[in-house]
């Protein structure tokens, strides 16, 4: 049941915490009420980036998502924004290849979620992928308000080359990145530790990752809350 995976969500990330560089402290404020009021708001679709140099003029504080295609990216943005469509817009054909922006809570908004277009996706050819890495790059390279980019991996999966590529890009562009664990639901309760260990290993020797992960569930809503949670603490960190 959706409850017994809950418990084990948190004793794993206990147990994962202790290994933590930057371990929270537990006196630090529960952003979790903060995070849940953040994705309650108003969420809307404000613009599309098809090519380099075509992007939005900076604004509140943006957060991305990014992971091979179908890691789960479209089903966390529906379950963050409590939305059954949102991301329905990035899965519609010649939006794949898109970075599409969304603006969140207020008015004004106070944040903006980016959608960014999933990767290894095997029909794509040359020229799509190298439409996609100067769209990556261009938008990864200085973006001052660009908060996180949130890399989504799939539990049963694991890290794969391409994944250690787009972290490669990520700490080239000294962006800073979180990993998130999707499908939680799928694994078993020793194969969810296993994956866990095996992306905090491959996550050691990165110097832009943040070393806390999350796993989450869109099916289950495991780790829904806490993910929005690190969001509220981010933008509370920036003072936004
Ligand atoms: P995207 O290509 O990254 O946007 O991935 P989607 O959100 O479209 O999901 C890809 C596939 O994985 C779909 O069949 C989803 O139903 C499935 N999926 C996504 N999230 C979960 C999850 O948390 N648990 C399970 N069991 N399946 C999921």
């Amino acid at each position: 049941s959706a409850d017994e995976s809950d418990k084990d969500f948190v004793a794993e990330t206990r147990k994962s915490r202790h290994s933590d560089r930057n371990m929270t402290s537990s006196t630090s404020p529960d952003f979790t009420e903060d995070g849940r009021l953040l994705f309650a708001g108003p969420c809307e679709f404000i613009f599309a980036s098809a090519k380099a140099g075509d992007l939005p003029p900076i604004g509140p504080p943006e957060i991305a998502f990014a992971g091979r295609s179908n890691v789960g990216k479209s089903s966390l943005l529906n379950a963050l924004t409590n939305r059954k469509t949102l991301a329905r817009v990035s899965h519609t054909p010649g939006r794949t290849q898109q970075l599409n922006f969304f603006a969140l809570g207020g008015p004004p908004p106070r944040l903006r979620l980016v959608d960014m277009p999933g990767y290894g996706y095997a029909a794509v050819g040359k020229e799509k992928v190298a439409n996609w890495t100067a769209l990556m790059r261009d938008y990864l390279r200085g973006r001052a308000s660009l908060a996180r980019v949130f890399l989504l991996v799939d539990a049963r999966r694991g890290v794969k080359d391409l994944d250690e590529e787009m972290f490669e890009l990520l700490d080239r562009s000294a962006v800073s990145y979180q990993i998130v664990l999707t499908k939680h639901d799928e694994l078993k309760v020793a194969e969810r530790a296993q994956a866990l260990a095996a992306t905090q290993a491959a996550l050691a020797k990165r110097p832009a990752a943040y070393p806390e992960l999350v796993f989450t569930s869109s099916q289950t809503g495991v780790g829904i809350g806490e993910l929005r949670a690190a969001v509220a603490r981010l933008l509370h960190e920036r003072g936004a």
